[in-house]
């Protein structure tokens, strides 16, 4: 059977996924809004109406009703510190837990992006400062921790909280008496409450792999989960740690969410050069072929950094630079300038990551010399301040691409959407930045950024429509579903 539908043809086709009664923002320039949107494999396989993309689903075909939610393209984060994302997990803050119930909420909290297995650590509770100031037990964490051992010191740091599964780590259990064990409490039937003091402790611990920091995999795997319910569907990974066998062996193992830029140091483009890779080479999910380096400031350096950036751009690598302040944007568009003049017309997509407080004057030259801005609006944000650059680059022609700089800020992409907002740009605009203009800002403008027939099948689903909602009520909107290759790998419980 052959279906024609919008003018196409679609031969025996079904759709894996189909998004109904929605509020589609395309973002692309040719259809710009539309009711439903179907899936097949990875892909996008129609936009329409919901009777047109109906036609497209069979008995197996998985509907989602959107409710008329807002349905964007998934969020694209230019610059992340991807396993450092994952590192803010590795230990859960109990200070500020006013009772029980809130410390289990925090442990809770940090379990649900945490691959079964990973050790949930901490310290700061503080039993004395609750109402009833009875020590905790495991059974509060137990069952929002079914997967993860926990460890958690108290605010002295001599007492501790270990979960079933951690106290089964150490060897703890009620047939386990021994001398050596340490101070382990236990309630009437001899069995561990989860309270440990001293060699108990340790016991415990010892249990932890090492360097509880270093397991790269974990990591990874807590980042991109939190990734996800966030909606941010692919990362630009500027932090250099060149894990990209790590991502493809947890994409093999079906567990990377989001779709990974990993950039390599400058120093490294000969190595990079030499295995034949190039700007964005790899495969639809982890890429590689960026470098990104700081600027150092001083003419030595700049005469240095030319040659580097030369080499590297002949090779056919993307080089990305990193700038704060008007002088060092000034010197880094001046090497970016004589590389252009030097290595004739390409399309190299040079970037300057931060592109913070450039000149007036220097903004003309990122759109004359088709260089990058890529900008983290809130990471800049300050309230009583305005930051114009944004608005001035997209007005004399430049490119944007919008990123947060996680973990040294919230990689939260409403926040910079609302950041930047507030300094003057379009919800369109910002938007833009975030998805469409951040694909070109890594080269896979035409596989994903929008949502249109043949592109990669990465969407979310708001609780909000950020188009016609306040700024203040932007901060606020949260991730309903997100959609990454085809797959649905995030929906909020
Ligand atoms: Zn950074």
């Amino acid at each position: 059977m052959v279906l024609v539908l919008f003018g196409q043809h679609y031969s025996q086709a079904r759709a894996d996924l189909v998004i109904v009664n929605a509020n589609v923002r395309t973002m692309s320039a040719a259809v710009r809004t539309a009711q439903a949107v179907a899936i097949a494999g990875n892909k996008i396989m129609a936009v329409g109406t919901d009777r047109e993309i109906m036609a497209l689903a069979g008995p197996a075909t998985e509907t989602i009703d959107a409710g008329g939610r807002l349905v964007l393209p998934g969020f694209n984060d230019s610059h992340v510190h991807f396993t450092a994302i994952g590192n803010i997990f590795s230990s859960v803050d109990l200070s500020g837990a006013g009772s029980p119930e809130e410390m289990a909420a925090k442990i809770a909290e940090f379990a649900r992006f945490m691959p079964a297995g990973r050790w949930i650590l901490g310290r700061g509770w503080d039993n004395r400062k609750w109402a009833k100031k009875d020590l905790p037990s495991k059974g509060l964490i137990d069952p929002v921790t079914p997967d993860n051992p926990v460890l958690v010191y108290d605010l002295d740091g001599k007492t501790a909280l270990a979960n079933s599964l951690a106290l089964a780590k150490g060897g703890l259990n009620r047939l386990s008496r021994t001398r050596s064990e340490g101070d382990v409490e236990r309630d009437a039937n001899g069995e561990p409450t989860g309270i440990l003091r001293g060699a108990a402790i340790n016991r415990v611990g010892s249990a932890i792999p090492q360097p509880h920091v270093q397991q790269w995999p974990e990591l990874i795997e807590t980042a991109t989960n939190y990734a996800a319910s966030l909606g941010v569907t692919s990362v630009q990974d500027v932090h250099s740690d060149e894990l990209g066998d790590t991502y493809r062996a947890l994409d093999a193992r079906g567990k990377l969410k989001t779709r990974v830029y990993d950039c390599a140091p400058l120093s490294s483009w000969k190595r990079l050069a030499a295995d034949g890779i190039k700007a964005a080479s790899g495969d639809a999910m982890v890429r590689t072929g960026c470098l990104k380096h700081f600027a150092e400031g001083d003419k030595v350096a700049a005469d240095e950094l030319f040659a580097e950036i030369s080499g590297a751009d002949r090779a056919g690598l993307q080089v990305m630079i990193h700038a704060i302040g008007p002088e060092a944007n000034a010197e880094i568009l001046t090497v970016f300038e004589r590389v252009n003049a030097k290595n004739g017309p390409r399309d190299r997509r040079f970037r300057v990551e931060h592109a913070q407080n450039a000149r007036p004057g220097d903004l003309r030259r990122f759109a004359r010399s088709k260089i990058i801005a890529s900008m983290q609006p809130w990471l800049f944000y300050r309230p009583a301040r305005r930051d114009a650059s944004f608005k001035s680059l997209l007005a004399l022609g430049g490119r944007l691409a919008f990123g947060s700089d996680a973990s040294m800020t919230d990689l939260n992409p409403l926040l910079g959407i609302f950041a930047a907002i507030e300094s003057g740009l379009t919800v369109e605009q910002a938007v833009s930045a975030y998805t469409i203009d951040a694909a070109f800002a890594e080269f896979q403008e035409n596989v994903k950024g929008t949502i249109e027939r043949d592109k990669l099948a990465d969407i979310v689903v708001l609780s909000d429509d950020i188009f016609k909602i306040t700024s203040a009520k932007i901060r606020e909107t949260k991730i309903v579903l997100t959609v990454v290759n085809g797959k649905v790998v995030y929906r909020p419980r």
